[in-house]
């Protein structure tokens, strides 16, 4: 059975491979899949599979213009000793939590589990589409993506990779891995504004013809590494179905068992997969999603409508700080269709805010949202190490924080996975400020502190950093992207 992908504001339908490549569709909306497939095997089955067996299973179902070979050499280019742990994404319990950890790539957030594999998949539908062309992705980071991205892309063949940061708006050791990508194809630039700007300006020239088609003359193509691609999107999902059978292995649940999962959510990428795995037959109740204090998704699960106008709050969980989650629109098509979005996204876009209808509201009942302040957040860190001797980061503890209240208010004792975004180290200040370790030294020096006080393991991506030249230097204002990207292709 083809899948084919198809646009939440119109009518366009694209191959997988396509949809891959253009990452936005052509009338701004994006791409989902006209046909969410059924997990078909039983949990024994399931459970025979190690983390790229699974990938492959999973893949399979949705790249299906993509051969079986192809999807194999995807799958073992991306899942390999580039992760420091045997599982790929390990469930660890630890107390009567469960926690999914997806911070074990080398940028050490869970955008490696996507951004391992994407490249990949875009060499190859680049070769069935017999595209010539260099692509060149563009992308915009709140911290985590940007890094992922570069790390996935550099040296391909092909490709160039080009990203925009907030420069105000990452750690310290986020800008550090970034501005020191050493390969010849990739380009970093600090954006003078904060993520919404760098992502707004980002798809504002997606969305420029002219600008694309005069890039097209000189042999490159535009795309994208943000979870606005499908090519992200899918093997998200990967990791869901696993934590699930991981849960059944070790002896946790029952097989068929329900569970909720608690997701720290930004652009809503990560929950959204979660949600695909659940409609593939997954038997996860409650899709709990976590904000920090740029609440917006907790106002829009809760009132029903989505209002992005408010200040824009630098908080301890910068991969989270969005206010305009870009996936809720693919949600938004599941629960009405593509002329309703459209008018959706052109509310958002004039006024800054939609509002749902009440048969909208009624089709959110798989979610549930809660969000956590800073203090909130400092407490949690604190309170999981003093309790379990468990080390999370900023992300988690707000996933963590909502997963409390979920249980508080619904009194629900279904077991509920955490997802687990970043490794602490990444974000060692503000972990060290909750745990009550003087911060106010200098990074690395913090870092060693923080393994010596936990007994973790610094990982060896963090290690190599501290004497890695810093090669990137360059920044630029929102209104001059377009000449900075002429400029580095030399049009
Ligand atoms: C990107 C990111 C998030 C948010 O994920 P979305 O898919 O954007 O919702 C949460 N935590 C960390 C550490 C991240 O890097």
């Amino acid at each position: 059975m083809e899948i084919l992908y198809k646009s939440t504001r119109g009518k366009e339908k694209v191959r997988a491979s396509e949809a891959i490549i253009n990452g936005l569709a052509s009338d701004g909306g994006l791409y989902i899949p006209t046909i969410i497939p059924k997990i078909d095997l039983s949990y024994d089955e399931l459970i025979k599979f190690d983390y790229r067996e699974l990938a492959m299973y999973i893949l399979k179902k949705y790249l299906t213009d993509f051969s079986e070979e192809e999807i194999s050499y995807c799958v073992n280019n991306a899942y390999n000793d580039k992760f420091e742990r045997e599982e790929i994404a390990p469930l660890v319990k630890k107390g009567d939590e469960y926690y999914l950890e997806l911070y074990h790539g080398r940028t050490l957030a869970f955008k490696d589990m996507a951004l391992s594999i994407l490249p990949y998949l875009m060499k190859v539908a680049c070769k069935k589409l017999n595209i010539k062309d260099e692509i060149v992705i563009l992308t915009a980071t709140s911290g985590d993506t940007g890094k992922a991205a570069l790390e996935g892309f550099a040296g391909i063949p092909g490709f160039r990779i080009i990203v925009f940061y907030p420069e105000n708006g990452v750690s310290h050791i986020q800008k550090l891995q970034m501005v020191t990508q050493k390969e010849e194809n990739t380009l970093v630039f600090g954006i003078k504004g904060n993520f919404d700007d760098a992502q707004s300006g980002v798809k504002e020239i997606f969305e420029d013809k002219n600008f694309n088609e005069s890039l097209k003359e000189e042999g490159y193509i535009l795309s994208s590494a943000n979870s606005i691609n499908i090519g992200r999107l899918i093997p998200q999902i990967i990791y869901y179905v696993y934590s699930y059978i991981s849960m059944i292995k070790k002896g946790y649940i029952s097989k068929g068992e329900e569970i909720n999962v608690s997701v720290p959510t930004g652009n809503f990428g990560n929950i959204l997969a979660g949600f695909y795995a659940k409609s593939m037959g997954i038997p996860i109740n409650k899709l709990i999603c976590a904000s920090n204090e740029n609440n917006v998704l907790w106002e829009f699960f809760n009132d029903g409508s989505y209002n992005k106008n408010r200040d824009f709050k630098v908080t301890v969980s910068p991969s989270m700080d969005i206010l305009v989650s870009s996936n809720l629109e693919r949600l938004l098509y599941n629960i009405s269709d593509e002329k309703t979005v459209k008018n959706m996204m052109e509310d958002l876009k004039r006024k800054g805010e939609y509002t749902l209808s009440e048969s909208m509201i009624s089709s959110l009942k798989d979610f549930y949202s809660s969000f956590a302040t800073d203090k909130e957040t400092y407490e949690a860190v604190k309170k999981i190490y003093e309790k379990n001797l468990y080390l999370m980061d900023t992300h988690t503890a707000v996933a963590y924080k909502a997963y409390k209240d979920y249980s508080e208010t619904t009194k629900d004792e279904k077991k509920t996975i955490i997802v687990s975004t970043a490794s602490p180290f990444k974000f060692n200040k503000d972990i060290c400020k909750g745990l009550g370790i003087d911060e106010e030294i200098e990074d690395f020096r913090l870092i060693e502190k923080l393994s010596a006080y936990t007994g973790v393991e610094i990982p060896i991506s963090l290690k190599i950093l501290e004497s890695s030249p810093v090669v990137h230097k360059l920044s630029c204002s929102k209104s001059e992207m377009r000449e900075s990207i002429k400029k580095y292709l030399r049009v």
